[in-house]
């Protein structure tokens, strides 16, 4: 038989519950904590911010949770998602490998993120919520929750990074015609907004700052509750449909990935695509090598420490334990805006830490040449965030040619990049540089941690 270029699913094995892989970490997670007392947060701290239904996902230990009959026909628009092989992109490589992508790009947002911003919105409409806040960066988590309260008629506020707000009109114009209402970041609306810019007046913002607005008009309001785009667990759990799905389509292709890969921001795609795998390696005893691929500039997982820290610039959310460069870090203003953010997932981070996972960086050059690569072989232009995956699965490729290995890959393509052409352009033309983040800014930046004892989750 020929082997299938595109493994398609129907409606009907589209999973029916999420993977907690909470339930199979070895020791169990670290708790939050209160930014103030040091105590472990309880769901009545979090609940000025969040619905009782994300925040008990938060802090479950149920492996399976079933999705929301609403929100899997909602999912159902565009999922399952298709996994495609890569059988251009291979013989380009001349490589023995087979090359696997999972497209994310072809939600309503044109990236993965709706697939957390949908349950997120039906919760909060279920609590009798009517407004959301949120940040965004690069534009793609606040199209997506606008987006989701557009479908669930709630009334959403993105504080949107003023750098991106200013060279990003497309995404910004897109959370508009979803009804969304966009603020540039830092803002005077906000205490956290009016100090930054009262010590920076031409501050350009970044995602740790917009947090902090976003988190204090959710906090000052009955009728607000904010919504964050990956970190969490209940978003990494939101996200797994893509590695569950992933892991049927590889059973309808007939083999298995040797190395499964996504980009890394906070987390959200990496967990979404690799944590089905990590658990069947925990539970069942298999091998898959697990890759998360961030940027050389914003190397978190790479070059970050493993401590408890803010998840936002003012220290207003709790404190996580996770790799992170300090919660004042701002990045540099590298195109890949998704992936912009100081810290890690908490889950992803203790899998790092436990060697469970591997993490590399890529820089921007590098990550650009394998989008140009992919688009002229495969024909999909890829987000630059993901242009980062990409990076690393020819990589992999290209190692196991020089070993004469048939590896099966698969790497995550969360999204797609037709609001990144200025990148692209810049890339084309020659403008486009890498950037080295100088070893003594990443020392500076890490003397600026919470650090505060860890108290496990019993
Ligand atoms: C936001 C985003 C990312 C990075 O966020 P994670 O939470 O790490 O997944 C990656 N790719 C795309 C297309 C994004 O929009």
């Amino acid at each position: 038989m020929k082997e299938p270029r595109k493994i398609i699913l129907p409606e009907s094995e589209m999973p029916e519950s999420w993977y907690n892989i909470a339930a199979d970490i070895p020791g169990g997670l670290d708790a939050p904590l209160n930014p103030v007392t040091g105590q472990p947060v309880g769901p009545q701290d979090l609940a000025p911010l969040f619905p009782m239904a994300l925040i008990e996902q938060e802090v479950s230990t149920e492996r399976h949770i079933p999705i929301p009959e609403e929100v899997r026909d909602t999912l159902l628009a565009w999922r399952p998602s298709p996994l495609i092989r890569a059988r251009n992109l291979e013989k380009l490589l001349g490589t023995p490998a087979h090359i696997y992508y999972k497209y994310e790009g072809g939600s309503p947002a044109g990236s993965h993120k709706p697939n957390t911003a949908i349950p997120q919105a039906y919760y909060n409409k279920k609590e009798g919520i009517t407004r959301l806040t949120t940040e965004t960066g690069a534009g793609q988590w606040g199209s997506a929750l606008s987006y989701a309260g557009a479908l669930f008629g709630l009334e959403v506020k993105v504080y949107m990074v003023k750098a991106s707000y200013e060279q990003k009109p497309y995404r910004k114009l897109m959370m508009q015609a979803w009804g969304g209402s966009v603020v540039p970041s830092p803002s005077t609306e906000t205490a956290a907004g009016r100090k930054i810019l009262a010590e920076h007046p031409d501050s350009l913002g970044s995602l740790g700052i917009a947090i902090s607005e976003a988190v204090e008009e959710a906090v000052g309001r009955d009728d607000t509750h904010y919504a964050l785009g990956s970190v969490l667990n209940h978003v990494m759990l939101h996200q797994t449909v893509i590695g569950l799905e992933t892991k049927k389509q590889f059973a309808m292709a007939g083999e298995q990935p040797d190395v499964v890969i996504a980009c890394h921001g906070g987390g959200s795609n990496f967990a979404g695509l690799a944590f089905p795998f990590v658990g069947d390696n925990l539970t069942k005893g298999t091998k898959y090598r697990c890759v998360a691929v961030e940027p050389a500039s914003c190397p978190s997982l790479t070059k970050g420490v493993y401590e408890y820290d803010f998840g936002d610039v003012a220290g207003m959310t709790p404190s996580m334990r996770m790799y992170t460069l300090g919660h004042d870090f701002v990045p540099p203003g590298i195109h890949a805006g998704g992936l912009r953010y100081h810290g890690a997932s908490p889950i992803v981070s203790k899998l790092l830490n436990l060697g469970l996972i591997e993490a590399r960086s890529a820089q921007q050059l590098d990550c650009f040449k394998a989008a140009v690569d992919f688009a002229r072989s495969e024909g999909f232009l890829p987000a630059p965030e993901s242009s980062h995956a990409i990076r690393a699965a020819i990589d992999e490729a290209l190692d196991a040619k020089v070993k004469g290995e048939k590896r099966v890959i698969v790497f995550g393509l969360s999204g797609h990049g037709h609001f990144d052409l200025t990148a692209y352009d810049q890339y084309l033309s020659g403008r486009l540089e890498n950037y080295e983040l100088p070893e003594k800014e990443i020392e500076a930046s890490l003397k600026v941690v919470a650090k505060m004892q860890p108290v496990s989750v019993s």
